[in-house]
């Protein structure tokens, strides 16, 4: 058997493409990801280079002309496929809808979000362009794994075209509130939540994350999410928390390398006995620079005899510097570190040590090692692989880790002195408990986190990752695992021709009509009373609803079918009137009435539909969230009232029914059977009352449940209403084969 590839696709490439003289050149690009993605395959014996291959843009624009010998190298010598961004594009999607809006809304800087139509649309079409290549590449049965906010629309775009996909996908950077999600135009939060949940599994950094994006899915696309699984339309996706690691060993090895030890020796003889605060990130506003050089003056004002004896070492690595944002950012760096260095600085000593460039490997171990505090202040990150690595390089435990509590990271770090960014005073005061720790508790706090740094590296995030993935496909495997195919269709077909008395019970909302926000919006159309012709020319048709009859009087007047409604205390044959199955009492009706209005009052958007035997309360359009926190409550309270009255509880696919108890449509179905003598069912239906069906029915039935999440007792599965009508559609046509 072929087996699995794994397709990375990022927005990056782990190689930049740069022009040198006439000379198009590849340049491996680091990151964690990359690493992360490196050390794993290390790892997989088993597996050969051509079952891995990564897609991304390498950074770019290449002209037209030089793409193919690009095309050609990268795949040869790296496995990687390129998808060409031309200057605007990068313009108006990496640096405009990415860099301008998604990335400063999600780290939570609503006031930097340019909300441009224009970039919004070059995103969707780069996302597209991204899905075209992928499509190219994939074949059924590989495992993709897109990364990253750049590319939120890729896994619903590749799930159109190839349903059965192993699709995950991992957010790298914070997924904020729904407060600051929903300043996004509704279409786009659509857009983002429809293409990011065409994905199987969904990851995230931290379980903050994880809970602010399921409660965004149900806000704006409305699926239901429950203890880590959204139920989308047509099948179960997971989300769960996956905290990134580092290469631990590289990091931990590498602080002791001959080429890093050499840097090390330079920058302590430089130093000699002043202590060494390590401030080093990309130029971000997210990872609170200013702050963290205002809370370094408050320092030195606050505690003036470290003035001397302490430098802040800021490394700060050039990053997007064609956003404004980030320009004026850099600005003021400089002038706050000119400022601090001109009020504290002496002939011997300057307070902030500035470099604005990247480090070397070797220079960055020999950094890490050498400096007696690291400050790491960001006022988000989604996890910030630098404290990580911090910790990973204190062999000789000389140093300790001062950590935002906006880091992702803080999670697994508990142990770092812990810091508000926000406040000077508290980076001032981590600043002194840090350089004051004793060794003991130095020791003592960094084996702590060396050691869950080390366990929970980056191969184990890659390996965890996809261990889950192809957990939850198989669980979705198992649920989808009988779903109808052309084999069983014959067979049955068969069998409705070979019966002296079949007959086809189809329930009608969500198995022959799709949901609508109201219930009487959905009469058959035009496509199902033809459907609805053709197939009673083959076996007895009969609606079982739990509609009232009056909602549906006409609708099904001029068709052949039959109907039973309200679950089953009416009966109509077709062409004759209406008659009782069952008389249940309905004393209990009034009352309970009264109390569904007083519920639906406190519940916008829900009503309460009155039906001859029945009570439902609908909230299809309520605010999810409200529904989440009350229906719990509701459901306890009228399943208390139960006890005192003849009724059943049921709660149906946004609804709860409250019915006169013994009857359902199992009881109504058993009653048809004995009257007409039929010896073969068909029978088809979406939610819980229609478990009831299908569990009174005789052995021998042929029972369907449409929808593809959800326990049933139904022997097959059929995916949504619309696939339900292309298998009708076929057994109406056996009339004529
Ligand atoms: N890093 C780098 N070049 C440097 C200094 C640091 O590539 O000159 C690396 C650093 O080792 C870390 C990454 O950049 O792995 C920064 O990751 P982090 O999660 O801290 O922040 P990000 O930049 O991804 O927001």
């Amino acid at each position: 058997m072929k087996k699995s590839r794994l397709i990375i696709i990022s927005n990056r490439l782990p190689v930049t493409a740069y022009k040198s003289g006439e000379d198009w050149l590849l340049q491996p690009s680091s990151g964690g990801l990359v690493s992360g993605i490196n050390a794993w395959l290390a790892t997989q014996k088993n597996f050969a280079e051509s079952e891995f291959i990564w897609i991304g843009w390498p950074g770019s624009e290449i002209p037209e002309l030089n793409q193919p010998v690009i095309q050609e190298v990268l795949m040869r010598e790296h496995k990687a496929v390129p998808v060409f961004l031309n200057k605007h594009q990068e313009d108006t999607f990496y640096a405009g809808f990415c860099n301008r809006t998604i990335w400063p809304l999600f780290h939570y800087f609503p006031s930097f979000v340019d909300f441009s139509e224009k970039n919004f649309e070059s995103y969707v079409e780069v996302n597209q362009l991204f899905a075209n290549t992928a499509l190219q590449i994939i074949e059924p049965g590989d495992t993709v794994w897109v990364h990253d906010y750049q590319l939120m629309m890729l896994p619903g775009m590749i799930r159109e075209k190839l349903e059965n996909l192993k699709i995950g996908f991992f957010l790298h950077i914070p997924f904020p509130t729904y407060e600051m999600f929903r300043l996004l135009p509704l279409q786009w939060q659509k857009d983002l939540m429809h293409g990011v949940t065409g994905a199987d599994l969904i990851g995230f950094h931290t379980h903050d994350y994880t809970h602010y994006f399921m409660r965004s899915v149900s806000r704006s696309i409305g699926y239901e999410v429950n203890e880590g699984k959204i139920m989308t339309p047509n099948r179960q996706i997971s989300v769960d928390t996956f905290p990134m690691g580092i290469e631990f060993n590289r990091y931990f090895e590498g602080s002791q390398s001959q080429e890093s030890l050499k840097y090390f020796e330079k920058i302590r003889s430089e130093f000699k006995e002043t202590k060494i605060v390590l401030s080093l990130d990309r130029l971000d506003y997210s990872k609170g620079i200013a702050n963290r050089l205002l809370g370094f003056e408050i320092f030195l004002e606050k505690f003036p005899e470290w003035r001397g004896k302490v430098i802040l070492y800021m490394v700060v690595v050039p990053s997007r510097a064609n956003v404004d944002q980030y320009r004026k950012m850099k600005a003021q760096i400089d002038e706050l570190a000119g400022r601090i260095n001109g009020r504290f600085g002496r002939l011997d000593w300057q307070p902030i040590h500035y470099q604005y460039r990247s480090l070397s490997f070797p220079e960055l171990t020999a950094i890490y090692r050498a400096s007696q505090a690291a400050l790491v202040t960001p006022l988000r990150d989604g996890m910030n692989l630098v404290a990580k690595e911090y910790v990973a390089c204190q062999i000789d435990d000389a140093g300790i880790l001062i950590l935002s509590e906006f880091a992702g990271a803080v999670r697994e770090l508990a142990e770092a002195v812990i810091i508000n960014p926000n406040h000077a005073r508290d980076i001032a005061q981590g600043l002194h408990t840090a350089l004051t720790m004793s060794n003991e508790e130095k020791a003592k706090r960094n084996m702590a986190m060396r050691q869950r740094t080390k366990r929970y590296d980056v191969i184990r995030w890659v390996t965890e990752f996809l261990e889950s993935l192809d957990q939850i496909k198989e669980e979705q495997d198992r649920l989808t695992g009988i779903l109808l195919n052309e084999k069983d269709l014959t067979s049955i077909r068969a069998s409705i021709k070979k019966a002296k008395k079949p007959i086809l019970f189809l329930d009608y909302d969500g198995t022959l009509v799709d949901f609508f926000p109201h219930p009487n919006m959905s009469k058959p159309d035009a496509e199902l009373k033809k459907i609805l012709v053709d197939l009673a020319k083959v076996a007895p048709v009969c609606i079982i609803t739990g509609r009232d009859r009056a909602s549906i009087e006409d609708w099904f007047d001029e068709l052949p079918v039959s109907v039973i409604a309200e679950h089953g205390i009416w009966f109509r044959p077709a062409d004759e009137q209406w008659r009782r199955l069952k008389n249940p009492v309905i004393s209990w009706k009034d009352e309970i009435h009264e109390d569904l209005k007083l519920i639906s009052d406190r519940l916008p958007g829900s009503f309460v539909e009155e039906k001859e035997f029945s009570l439902v309360l609908h909230f299809r359009n309520a605010d999810p969230e409200q529904v989440n926190l009350r229906i719990a409550g509701i459901t306890d309270e009228l399943k208390l009232r139960s006890k005192l009255y003849p009724i059943q509880i049921l709660n149906g696919n946004k609804i709860v029914e409250i019915r006169a108890a013994g009857v359902d449509k199992g009881s109504a179905a058993r009653d048809i059977l004995g009257q007409w003598n039929i010896d073969f069912v068909f029978a088809a239906g979406d939610d819980l009352t229609d478990e009831d069906l299908f569990k009174g029915l005789p052995e021998n039935s042929i029972t369907i449940k449409i929808g593809r999440s959800g326990h049933t007792s139904a022997r097959y599965r059929v995916s949504d209403f619309a696939a339900f009508r292309n298998v009708l559609t076929t057994i109406a046509n056996s009339s004529s084969s």
